[in-house]
């Protein structure tokens, strides 16, 4: 191993795809990053259906014609068969150079990008895990680390700047902030594994991800370019303690049992990988930046599945925090104003995403209310029902996030994250006739709320957070709206 340098400028924590985004986008403009990961990569992730905003996001790391080329399983878009509705998302819908991505497995995706951040100049040190970070005030100032595999070596690191880029360990909200918050209506469990010979969709559509509810919960089948099918079964976790008697793999088998499209495609499969687990995985940071650190990607917040959002919000936090300390690096913009900037831009995908989400566990509802409900997280101003839907495939492409929308800074995250909360509740409670009368006048103002809940995010001149937006050409950074 060569010796880690005793400064950087910006120190990223983490190699997932989070950190080597950030990374690479600041080692690019000239920056000095070190960035520090525990595993040896490649090293095995969840997470393998991608959306087509990534795409972007790996234009401009310059990474997407070795992506391209790599040989990943290409991904036209998803088939959903949701309560008594079927239908096709298809990412051909979608304008420009971003009609479709990719199913990856993550280890070698993820040394992709690692070994793409190295040659853009970006310091890489792998087995190297950082145990704890020394403050001054409020301000992380430096890291110690320790050697993990073919060594055991330790040592400090100082920084002008953090990105703690860790995913679910998250160093600096589980160890330091102590502010991450698990969210009360995603409280599922996750069990998943692989699958050889499993059946693949027809027309065309092989590269699709297959979303399927049950009665339990739902579904999800990713075909993976090495003939593999990842396919994981998502239960409340209410439903798993029910079900803990039996083992995690018959949990597993008798909620594939209880899928229509997943049981017949998986029908002559064969399981071929040891079933894995994961819980609690829905939450969220207090903060998502502070003095001279940025959380971004998983270390920040995290979604449940349903929609592959994870990559995406990890590669646009990462895209985020980049353009906004290359500013503050570059003395365009004060330091408080681009966490500012980072923090609500970031914390307002998310939201918008986790509305989305909430919205889709309502098994009961048509697919035009999903439509219609996209259409509410947008401020595009679409009538008929194919627009709809032209809506909902790209807000859950991601690709909205990356476009120009209109900005409401007024909305505080923990209001309607507590609103959303409430709305679920009560809507619950309407399906299952459990509604008292004295809620019925809440449950309107709730509806209300949720049906006037407009468009969110901003990386736009015209939509500006603060008066700042988000700028790629000619180089990464924040401008000001006024200038
Ligand atoms: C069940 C399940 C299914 C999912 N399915 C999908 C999907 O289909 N599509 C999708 O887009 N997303 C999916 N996700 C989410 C996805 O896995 C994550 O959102 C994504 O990996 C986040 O990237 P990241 O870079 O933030 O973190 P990670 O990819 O987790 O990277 C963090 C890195 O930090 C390193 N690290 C941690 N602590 C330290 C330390 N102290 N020192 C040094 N290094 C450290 C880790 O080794 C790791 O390599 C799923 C997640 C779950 C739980």
């Amino acid at each position: 191993m060569s010796l880690l340098p005793k400064f950087a400028q910006v120190l990223v924590v983490g190699g997932g795809p989070a950190g080597t985004t950030a990374a690479t986008l600041l080692a690019r403009e000239g920056f000095d990053v070190t960035l520090l990961e525990r595993e040896i990569f490649p090293r095995y992730h969840i997470g393998e259906s991608l959306l087509p905003s990534s795409l972007q996001v790996l234009d401009l790391l310059g990474v997407r014609e070795k992506v391209e080329a790599y040989g990943f399983q290409c991904k036209p878009g998803a088939h959903y068969i949701w309560g008594d509705e079927r239908w096709d998302v298809n990412f051909s819908d979608l304008l420009g150079n971003y009609t479709h991505s990719f199913q990856v497995r993550r280890d070698e995706f993820d040394k992709l990008l690692l070994d793409h951040a190295k040659s853009q100049g970006v310091k890489v040190f792998e087995g190297i895990e950082v145990n704890s970070l020394s403050f001054d005030g409020d301000r992380p100032q430096s890291a110690t680390w320790s050697q993990r595999v073919e060594g055991n070596s330790t040592g400090e690191l100082s920084f002008d700047f953090l990105i703690d880029a860790t995913g679910r360990s998250g160093l600096m909200a589980t160890n330091y902030l102590k502010n991450r918050e698990y969210h009360q209506i995603f409280q599922n469990v996750a069990i998943w594994g692989y699958w050889k010979n499993a059946t693949r969709l027809g027309n065309g559509r092989e590269g699709a991800i297959v979303v399927n509810s049950t009665e339990d919960g739902w579904l999800w089948g990713i075909p993976l370019h090495d003939g593999t099918m990842s396919v994981g079964l998502v239960i409340h976790k209410k439903t798993f303690k029910e079900k803990r008697s039996t083992s995690l793999e018959n949990i597993y088998l008798e909620g594939i049992a209880k899928s229509s499209k997943l049981k017949e495609l998986l029908e002559p499969g064969e399981l071929v990988s040891k079933v894995q687990v994961e819980q609690d995985y829905s939450y969220t940071a207090d903060r998502f930046a502070g003095s001279g650190y940025l959380l971004a990607g998983d270390a920040a917040c995290f979604l449940d599945p349903l929609l592959s959002t994870g990559v995406h919000l990890a590669t646009f936090s990462g895209l985020l925090a980049a353009a906004s300390l290359a500013s503050v690096l570059r003395n365009e913009i004060k330091e408080d104003q681009a966490m500012s900037f980072y923090e609500r831009n970031y914390k307002q995908a998310y939201l918008r995403l986790m509305v989305m989400v909430s919205a889709f566990y309502d098994q009961n509802k048509k697919k035009e209310s999903y439509f219609w409900q996209a259409q509410q997280l947008t401020t595009s101003n679409y009538g008929d029902g194919e627009k709809l839907q032209q809506m909902f495939v790209n807000l859950t492409s991601g690709m909205e996030d990356m476009l120009n929308v209109e900005d409401k800074p007024d909305r505080i995250f923990r209001d309607v994250s507590d609103r959303l909360k409430e709305h679920w509740d009560l809507r619950h409670k309407q399906f299952s006739n459990t509604l008292k009368e004295e809620e019925q006048d809440q449950m309107v103002a709730s509806n209300e709320f949720f049906s006037t809940f407009n468009g969110i995010f901003s990386l736009s001149k015209e939509a500006a957070i603060d008066g700042f937006y988000l700028v790629t050409t000619p180089q990464i950074g924040l401008a000001h709206a006024n200038s």
